[in-house]
């Protein structure tokens, strides 16, 4: 390309190449799904407030909408098709994080590039499948995910990240659990966030237990451990023009709702921190 007396502002272009060595994790959240960005809830009037979050506005379940998560991991496993430098991914709620191999050099390890690519392959797949699981209910808003990309300079920094999302996940749960199971029993919000307030898990089992029927443990492990994403082989049976089957294997990303704090996760799995 010829140059011109423009093209001095490509130097203000910056480098951001991540540092080489490290596990890259691109987490991604939704934008507002439950709290209204750019304003307080006092300054606005209440109806605003509803109609602006992205849950209330599809008439999300609560606490957990399963329609909603398996989009969440539909648009990941696209984003694994897409990049096979990602090795895993652990998603819960409105967030994904994606782990790229130490050795990644997809675009030169440059964190916009990655950030956005991740991020728009994201978004753009939950937008189009929406309709396969929310077919009663029209897309009302963009779903607008943030990014960022942040580095682990070891197998057990990485690992205490993805740890510290799945404790995340049982944490947020066990609560929004007995936080919907009180409101849909009539208490105010008000209330039950007071109930709540500063409880241990015991307490919280055991409210669900006594009050509610409920045994946490046996909720399905989607909501209690959120989302592992790894490549498996899967073996595809094709049936051949003369009726005679053909199996071919390929390795897919496939999701599982498993411990991933325990050694046995990756003791089964060692090439994921190879
Ligand atoms: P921000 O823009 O700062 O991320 P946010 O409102 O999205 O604001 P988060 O901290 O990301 O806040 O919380 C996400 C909210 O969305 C939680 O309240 C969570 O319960 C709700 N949510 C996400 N996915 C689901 C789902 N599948 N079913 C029910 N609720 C969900
Ligand atoms: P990369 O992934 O590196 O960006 P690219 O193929 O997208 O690769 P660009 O340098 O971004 O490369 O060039 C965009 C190309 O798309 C150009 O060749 C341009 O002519 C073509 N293109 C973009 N928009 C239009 C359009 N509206 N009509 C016709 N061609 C278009
Ligand atoms: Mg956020
Ligand atoms: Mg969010
Ligand atoms: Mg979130
Ligand atoms: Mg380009
Ligand atoms: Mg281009």
């Amino acid at each position: 390309m010829a140059c011109s007396k423009y093209e001095y502002v490509k130097q203000y272009e910056l480098d951001d190449r991540l540092l080489p060595g490290c596990w890259i994790v691109v987490r991604l959240d939704g934008k507002g799904f439950t709290k209204c960005a750019g304003a307080a809830a006092a300054e606005v009037s209440l109806p605003f407030v509803r109609a602006c979050r992205f849950c209330d506005m599809h008439k999300f379940e609560k606490p957990n909408d399963e329609r909603a998560l398996r989009l969440m991991d539909e648009a990941a496993m696209a984003v694994m098709q897409e990049y096979q430098d990602i090795r895993l991914a652990f998603g819960e709620s409105d967030e994904y994080s994606f782990v790229f191999a130490k050795d990644c050099q997809l675009y030169g390890r440059r964190a916009s590039k990655l950030v956005s690519l991740v991020t728009s392959c994201f978004t753009g797949t939950y937008v189009r499948r929406w309709v396969e699981h929310f077919p009663d209910t029209p897309l009302a808003a963009t779903p607008m995910f943030d990014a960022r990309a942040v580095l682990y300079p070891s197998d057990q920094t990485l690992r205490d990240y993805l740890s510290w999302r799945q404790a995340d996940t049982h944490v947020n749960n066990l609560y929004n659990t007995c936080f919907w199971a009180l409101v849909k029993s009539g208490k105010t919000t008000t209330e039950a966030h007071a109930q709540l307030r500063g409880t241990l898990s015991d307490y919280k089992n055991e409210l669900l237990f006594s009050e509610f029927g409920l045994n946490y443990s046996t909720l399905p492990e989607r909501f209690r451990k959120g989302s592992v994403v790894v490549r498996q082989r899967v073996t595809h049976v094709k049936t051949t023009a003369d009726g005679r089957t053909k199996e071919k294997e390929r390795l897919e990303p496939c999701v599982l709702h498993c411990d991933i704090i325990r050694d046995a996760f990756w003791k089964e799995r060692p090439h994921l921190l190879a």
